[in-house]
């Protein structure tokens, strides 16, 4: 079977000057509809002990224990293709950037990838900030911002594929934001 190979990548600086405009946009909107809702300042989440050090270290741990949870649900999504196997999919730190992310080696379906790719923002980010809109929960409100914020490479990646039919099979890229498409011919 012949394929036709198509490049859908950024640079990873690049990528990340567009994931943040990507994520910050939605954020910003969801913040200001919180507070005509509540009325409440979500920063007071940041205060919980007396102590602003253990706040921080606090917030430091959540913050880190999240990325990682974020990078666990692409692995998740990509394992549900049949295809793929724990040694198939990793993650990893880009150090100078100190940015984390999650890859897999396998070439899978397009839907697999597109569930992979949105995983992590949908359980971290839209439903707790659906969630925190209707409860006027301070503290996930706060977290759920940060995660919807920080899944902006991730939905700009949605919209580069937002063109893309059934049948088309994605690699993810190992050292660029975004994929390979390989069209069977
Ligand atoms: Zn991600």
């Amino acid at each position: 079977m012949n394929t036709n190979k198509r490049d859908m990548t950024m640079s990873i600086d690049k990528g990340q000057i567009v994931g943040t405009i990507v994520g910050i946009i939605p954020s910003m909107l969801v913040v200001i509809l919180y507070y005509q809702l509540w009325r409440k300042d979500i920063t007071d989440a940041l205060l919980i002990f007396d102590n602003i050090v253990i706040d921080i270290l606090l917030y430091i741990a959540i913050l880190v224990t999240l990325i990682i949870i974020h990078e666990v649900l692409h692995c998740v999504g990509f394992l549900t293709c049949k295809e793929v196997q724990l040694k198939d999919v990793k993650i990893d730190v880009w150090w100078k950037k100190l940015t984390p992310f999650a890859t897999c080696s396998k070439a899978v379906d397009i839907r697999t990838y597109r569930f992979s790719i949105m995983l992590p923002t949908v359980i971290l980010g839209i439903l707790p900030v659906l969630y925190a809109l209707l409860t006027g929960n301070n503290f996930v409100m706060l977290y759920a911002i940060i995660m919807l914020a920080s899944g902006g490479g991730d939905m700009a990646v949605m919209w580069m594929l937002r063109k893309e039919k059934r049948g088309v099979t994605v690699k993810d890229h190992p050292t660029k934001m975004g994929c390979e498409l390989y069209d069977s011919i």
